[in-house]
């Protein structure tokens, strides 16, 4: 579609970073042109509305979780179209208050992922979105951290699935992506 398109013209590769042999994938120019941002967020509200998620059971969406840093660029826009709230999933250390915390394993070494204890309350609908999904691990810890509140997850949307890496078998819940890549 048109949409599409005109999106992923907008995502620029830059060979050899952060370091050598990793292509990264740039979401930042996508944000510079209005245009392109507005097809963003109408893209995903389009599928968030108008197709059927099945783990919704016909119910709504309570909670949009965003992971640090850029799943905080559009997922409160998406949280208040929705009516729903907007809770960050943020990296250890960085949130006030009570929180609940999981470690997961990334290329060299691990990390941690923390959420406000009271952010989520049992039963409640949660979409968590960032920019780019590659392994999974981010996604899967952010799913964790959602389960251990009692909420559920319904589904993981990014902009971008690294197809080759086949994270979506590890999750717990479908995955929704706009641009998909096989290198
Ligand atoms: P994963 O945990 O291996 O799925 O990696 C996904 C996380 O790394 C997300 O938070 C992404 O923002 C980040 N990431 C990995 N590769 C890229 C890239 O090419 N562009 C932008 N972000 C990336």
């Amino acid at each position: 579609a048109l949409d599409v398109q005109y999106i992923q013209k907008h995502l620029v590769a830059h060979p050899d970073f952060p370091k050598k042999g990793i292509v990264f994938l740039d979401i930042f120019p996508l944000l510079r042109d209005p245009v392109a941002f507005e097809a963003l967020i109408t893209h995903f509200l389009f599928h968030l509305t108008s197709s059927t998620i099945p783990k919704l059971n016909g119910g709504k969406i309570d909670v949009v979780v965003g992971l640090d840093a850029r799943g905080f660029l559009f997922g409160p826009i998406l949280a208040m179209r929705l009516g729903a709230a907007f809770v960050p999933v943020r990296k250890a250390g960085k949130l006030p208050g009570e929180c609940v915390s999981v470690t997961y394993e990334k290329e060299y070494g691990s990390d941690a992922f923390e959420i406000q204890k009271d952010a989520i309350k049992p039963g409640q609908n949660v979409l968590i979105v960032d920019d780019l999904i590659a392994t999974g691990g981010s996604a899967r810890a952010a799913g964790e951290l959602v389960s251990k509140l009692g909420g559920k997850t319904v589904e993981y949307l990014f902009i971008i699935e690294l197809l080759f890496l086949k994270a979506v078998a590890t999750l717990d819940a479908p995955v929704y992506s706009i641009v998909k890549t096989d290198d």
